[in-house]
């Protein structure tokens, strides 16, 4: 591994300010990502600041909604009572994330921006646009089953692990954070990641030395028919092959407001925005799930080794929707 410096932050505007001096220099929270990315000599800072002990771990009603600190642990966050209350969805995802050790480690901040778990971009002799911008896209002609089936340009097919985000998508987030010179600015979530474009070594759209403070969620209108979905090769420590957060509002008989975000097939979350306007005004049946399913998946373009995601997509929301209505039980 390369050598680096270590420092503690004091505070929020001291640890944009350093950060904000050097491309070489980031942010350390739990570590659980940026330290294997170092290991592997995929990231090379020439030093961390330590952030994980800033007061940014609060977790508290706003009007209507509530804000998240970016340092609050992923556990922490899934536990909490005004979560599991109010936004059983965003407890879901974390949940079905990593390992209990890994959440006790990890931070909300940190997991929205983990990075991702191609093969090749993490094998530092394989050509990766991502983590080497012009030398090509290893997956694209190998193997690329993880890979995505939305949103991919030739410059990269990758898809972007974090379950929690997924749920943040469906729930309208907004992530707050702070620049240099004590700039602060909000980014809606659905444009907080990229798609890759050609520029896929841009995960998102925040500037470096940009400090994530909080996470905002607006008040839950789905909260009482809401399930995560995560389909994935084993039952733990394995990313989503496919992910569905589904949110239903009933007015009657009909769905008056219907959320459906992806995962696991898109280089960001994915809102499932034709599957989202199918549903408005429809009873809430098999028949207009698997037809809000295929108005979605319509869009799908897999790769060579990826084809199963497109039916395992549809089947999918079909399934998140029902368990949504059912109130998340079986
Ligand atoms: C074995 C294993 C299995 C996993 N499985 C899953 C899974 O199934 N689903 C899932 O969603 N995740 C999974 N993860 C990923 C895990 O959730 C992330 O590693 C974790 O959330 C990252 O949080 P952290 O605080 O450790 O981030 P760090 O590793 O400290 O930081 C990650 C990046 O974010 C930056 N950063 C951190 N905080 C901020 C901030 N506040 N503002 C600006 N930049 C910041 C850092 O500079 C760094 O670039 C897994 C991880 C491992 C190791
Ligand atoms: S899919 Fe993206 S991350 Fe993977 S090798 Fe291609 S450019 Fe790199």
């Amino acid at each position: 591994m390369k050598q680096f410096s270590y420092s503690r932050a004091v505070d929020a505007p001291n640890a944009v300010q350093t950060v904000s001096a050097s491309r070489e220099i980031k942010f350390l929270a739990g570590g659980t990502n940026l330290i294997d990315l170092m290991k592997e000599g995929v990231e090379n800072p020439s030093a961390l600041v330590d952030i994980v002990r800033l007061n940014l771990k609060q977790i508290k009603n706003l009007s209507g909604g509530i804000s998240i600190g970016a340092l609050a642990k992923n556990t922490d966050t899934a536990n909490h009572p005004l979560i599991r209350q109010n936004y059983p969805l965003l407890s879901q995802a974390i949940l079905a994330g990593a390992s209990q050790q890994i959440r006790n480690m990890a931070t909300n901040g940190g997991n929205l921006l983990q990075r991702t778990r191609c093969p090749y971009f993490y094998e530092v002799t394989m050509p990766c646009n991502k983590r080497a911008p012009g030398t090509g896209c290893g997956a694209l002609e190998g193997i690329n089953r993880m890979h995505a089936i939305f949103g991919w340009s030739e410059k990269c097919v990758a898809v972007y692990p974090s379950d929690m985000s997924i749920a943040l998508a469906a729930l309208d987030a907004v992530v707050n954070v702070q620049g240099a010179n004590g700039q602060e600015r909000s980014i809606p979530f659905t444009n907080f990641h990229r798609l890759p474009g050609d520029n896929p070594e841009k995960d998102t759209n925040l500037n470096h030395g940009e400090l994530i403070t909080t996470i905002e969620l607006p008040k839950n209108n789905f909260a009482g028919k809401s399930y995560y979905l995560k389909v994935r090769d084993r039952a733990s420590y394995a990313f989503a092959l496919v992910s569905v957060a589904a949110g239903l509002e009933m007015d009657g008989s009909r769905i008056k407001q219907a959320r459906v975000a992806m995962g696991g097939v898109a280089h960001k979350p994915w809102r499932a925005t034709e599957a989202e306007k199918f549903l408005i005004g429809k009873t809430a049946d098999e028949t207009n799930f698997k037809q809000a399913a295929e108005a979605e998946m319509q869009q799908a373009r897999p790769l060579e080794h990826n084809e199963f995601k497109v039916d395992l997509g549809r089947r999918a929301i079909v399934h998140a929707l029902q368990k949504a209505m059912n109130g998340g039980r079986t």
